[in-house]
């Protein structure tokens, strides 16, 4: 069906549900971008499976997994606005290895994509980092726009494990332009990364400082993502990884 003959939205693509008083994405949106969501996300095999519902809430940690997933929740269901326009602050979870924050951020990327039909891109920041410092070879098979645009056009993105590789000073530049250029066009992005902004970690020692993104990614960066990312802590000591591996041993 064509979107502006559209008996129930009248070609706008969204509707004001009047009981819930929220707005969602018409049928007819649906059927135009059927066939390119889930399938089209870039999510690899191991997190396809992802989804809030079996987000696992182990250990004595329970009480905060249950905020995080509690916060993507209510994320969805406020992404899109009364107006049809989409919630322009993303989400940036934080926290150890294991704990889950890709999870989080998959589920939330598919929900968003089933629930409302929007467009999406995963992509992880390593790979990211790689493929835009080969777009910088003489003769690089692919150049630096192809590999930037989907990542720019995309409604929504994920960059998972954000820092995890310093990139070199012309492919932070071009990180910077990316996810800049995201931030300028209203456009939200999730990050998961094992890294503190800058402020969330306790103390102010030499360990601390380690665990920030400072010197991973480029400070003009860092404050750009306090502006444009909702904070997800998922970084509380407990028994999680204990019983993460006394149940893998079962
Ligand atoms: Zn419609």
């Amino acid at each position: 069906m064509n979107g502006e003959d559209c008996e129930f939205c009248q070609g706008r693509g969204w509707i004001v549900d009047l009981a819930t008083n929220r707005a969602r994405r018409c049928t007819c949106h649906a059927t135009r971008v059927r066939g390119r969501r889930v399938d089209d996300l870039g999510i690899p095999p191991k997190y396809q499976g992802c989804r809030l519902t079996n987000f696992r809430l182990a250990g004595d940690v329970g009480d905060q997994l249950l905020t995080a997933r509690r916060d993507c929740d209510q994320y969805i269901e406020e992404f899109m606005e009364l107006d049809g326009s989409l919630n322009e602050t993303g989400l940036v979870f934080i926290g150890p290895s294991g704990r889950g924050k890709t999870h989080l951020a998959v589920a939330v990327l598919i929900e968003l994509a089933e629930q409302y039909g929007v467009g999406g891109r995963f992509v992880d920041f390593t790979s990211l980092v790689a493929d835009i410092q080969a777009t910088f070879q003489p003769n690089a098979p692919r150049n630096q726009a192809d590999l930037l645009r989907p990542l720019q056009e995309a409604e929504v993105v994920v960059v998972d494990e954000l820092g995890a590789r310093r990139p070199s000073p012309f492919v932070s530049d071009t990180l910077y332009l990316l996810i800049n250029g995201r931030y300028m066009a209203r456009r939200p992005t999730l990050f998961t990364s094992n890294f503190y902004l800058t402020s969330e970690a306790d103390g102010d020692s030499a360990d601390a400082a380690a665990r920030t993104l400072t010197g991973r990614v480029p400070a003009s960066l860092i404050s750009r993502l306090h502006q444009m990312a909702k904070p997800i802590l998922i970084d509380a000591v407990g028994d999680y990884r204990h019983e993460l591996q006394a149940h893998q041993h079962r």
